[in-house]
């Protein structure tokens, strides 16, 4: 479907990860969590980006998250404000939760964005699975959607994150852990699941990191589902 949205809301997510909430177009359906074609009026013209939606399709908006930069699509993102519009054609792709199997997401940075949009839908639906979420940022700055996170983790017993922070500021306070996803990492985040689906999700490096890391894991390459930000790195 391709339709013309209106912006109904565009925070600042993070010092570097602008969000823009859309209006949800009447029969407009996605599973959860596929992405969209975002078409932009920019300074060159109108402009398309692949897109993971940032939201669960219970929810009655369409969100997006994208880390800015200085490219006419990412500068066009960053100025939406409430009231304009885009186009959105979509949804499309196969990365979708199993609503059957218990779930193991690994974000890496921005490549938060479909992995929040699966945990809220578990919440949403009160799937009956569980559903841990490794999430590696930069710095406690750069975790984006923190307080949603925790609230999905206060409001589904079920729903747990891992956080770990590759390059906290020298003055953190940070206690949690620090150092990229590993296999003591995945193997703790899977610890007590009966044969868990495994997201992966982030630019390209951190998606086959991560799947090297489950094959000598022992996972099967049949439960391991990635998305590949292609355009970072
Ligand atoms: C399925 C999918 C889902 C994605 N979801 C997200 C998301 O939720 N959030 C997010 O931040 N990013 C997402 N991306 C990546 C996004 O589409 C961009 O490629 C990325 O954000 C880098 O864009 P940039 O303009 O900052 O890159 P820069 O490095 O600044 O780009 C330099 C130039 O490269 C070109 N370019 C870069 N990326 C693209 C592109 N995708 N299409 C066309 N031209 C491009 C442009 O000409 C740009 O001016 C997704 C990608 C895919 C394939």
């Amino acid at each position: 479907m391709i339709a013309r949205v209106r912006v109904l809301d565009s925070p600042r997510v993070t010092p570097t990860v602008r969000g823009v909430k859309f209006e949800k177009p009447a029969g407009f359906v996605f599973a959860p969590v596929q992405f969209c074609g975002l078409e932009l009026s920019t300074e060159e013209g109108p402009v398309e980006y692949p897109m993971s939606l940032a939201c669960s399709p219970t929810k009655p908006y369409l969100e997006f998250g994208a880390r800015v930069s200085e490219s006419p699509w990412k500068r066009a993102f960053a100025l939406l404000k409430p009231g304009d519009e885009a186009e959105v054609d979509g949804a499309y792709g196969h990365f979708v939760l199993d609503e059957a199997s218990p779930a193991v997401l690994v974000a890496g940075g921005i490549g938060i964005t479909p992995l929040k949009g699966m945990a809220e839908y578990a919440a949403d639906r009160q799937l009956p699975i569980d559903v841990r979420l490794v999430y590696s940022s930069r710095d406690e700055e750069e975790m984006a959607y923190r307080a949603e996170l925790e609230d999905l983790s206060r409001n589904n017993a079920r729903f747990r994150v891992f956080h770990t922070l590759t390059r906290p500021s020298q003055d953190s306070h940070w206690t949690g852990r620090r150092g990229r996803i590993d296999a003591d990492l995945l193997a703790e985040a899977s610890r007590g699941l009966e044969s868990p689906a495994y997201y992966v999700c982030g630019a390209p490096g951190l998606v086959q990191e991560t799947y090297r890391l489950l094959m000598e894991l022992g996972v099967g390459a049949d439960r391991v589902h990635y998305e590949v930000f292609r355009g970072y790195g």
